[in-house]
């Protein structure tokens, strides 16, 4: 049985030969602990570069796309961060890492109250995560507008483009990093705001993710 610690290390070998470089990045994903993200059944694949499942028919996506994302953004420590898409948490606690504050959005609420008490064990201060329809963006709360951010990553899949609301809510300046496309046929995209209305977009790889879903789930229904 291998420990934790080589695990870790090797993951990142693998990573670094994949072509992920940003040293933040790479020590980020050695310092959080995946096993803590996934159920106990998918424990033993934990640091395996794979999707596993979380429950509620999501994802927990694969390092190696986690990584890339990551590295996308270009993150600094002075950097408000936006994710669509909490899951189980584990790549918000990787952007906690490297940026100065991140504010995540999840559709599902089991798996909002499973992630937050992986922050507590954590001891990751800097997440403030919530319950909403993450296409709307982050809502005013208590008259206090957190918009614009510096940096949004989306880990559902939009169907043609970004939601509106979160083109709004990008910087100038800022970096999105979003996967589009129909199921079988996503591009995870890169859309820098070089202006008010000037954008430059990249795809950066072919990848699979759940699709991005509107409204809060309902908890009694079907998972989707
Ligand atoms: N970042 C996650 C990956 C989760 S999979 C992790 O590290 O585990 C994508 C997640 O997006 C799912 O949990 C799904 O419920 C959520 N999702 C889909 N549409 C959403 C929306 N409109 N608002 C918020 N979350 C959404």
């Amino acid at each position: 049985m291998l420990s934790t610690t080589t695990k870790a290390i090797k993951l990142v070998m693998h990573l670094r030969k994949m072509g992920i470089t940003d040293t933040c990045v790479l020590s980020a994903l050695e310092r959080v602990p995946r096993d803590l993200f996934v159920p106990n059944s998918q424990k033993h694949d934990a640091w395996e570069d794979i999707a596993l499942p979380i429950g509620q028919g999501q994802t927990i996506s694969q390092p190696y796309v986690v990584a890339l994302m990551t590295q996308a953004l270009e993150l600094t420590d002075m950097d408000k961060v936006l994710e669509i898409g909490t899951g189980c948490g584990y790549q918000a606690a990787v952007l906690s890492k490297i940026a100065r504050r991140v504010y995540t959005i999840e559709r599902h609420k089991p798996l909002l109250d499973e992630a937050e008490k992986r922050f507590d064990q954590l001891g990751i201060r800097n997440i403030t995560a919530i319950c909403a329809d993450g296409m709307q963006g982050w809502p005013k709360m208590g008259g206090l507008e957190q918009a614009p951010f510096d940096k949004i990553i989306v880990t559902a899949a939009a169907r043609t483009a970004p939601p509106d609301a979160l083109m709004t809510q990008l910087k100038e300046g800022g970096i999105m990093v979003i996967p589009v496309g129909e199921p079988g046929n996503q591009m995870l995209r890169k859309y820098e705001r070089l202006s008010d209305e000037n954008w430059a977009v990249s795809d950066l790889c072919p990848v699979r993710f759940v699709p991005l879903l509107p409204e809060v789930a309902d908890q009694n229904g079907a998972a989707a």
